[in-house]
């Protein structure tokens, strides 16, 4: 990937990883295995290329059959956020 390897957070280098990312679509959550990124060693952040964000974007908006269901749990932290 010719880009900056650099975190635009934090400035912290950046490592080619494959992982588990959930988009958020209304009330839906896709899951998406396998999928390229750069993730930042110092804070964290996962930073996908925009065709791959582009990708997932259409993928969403397809509804399409995925390859598998699965049942997500979903947890919110945002009382925590608050304090
Ligand atoms: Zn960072």
């Amino acid at each position: 990937m010719p880009r900056s390897r650099k975190c635009g957070e934090c400035g912290g280098s950046l490592e080619n990883k494959t992982i588990t990312h959930i988009q958020p679509w209304g009330e839906e959550l896709f899951r998406f295995e396998e999928v390229p990124a750069s993730v930042c060693v110092q804070c964290g952040h996962v930073w996908l290329a925009a065709e791959v964000s582009q990708r997932i974007d259409e993928i969403v908006q397809g509804h399409p059959k995925p390859k598998k269901y699965q049942k997500v749990p979903v947890f919110s932290l945002a009382e925590l956020a608050k304090a």
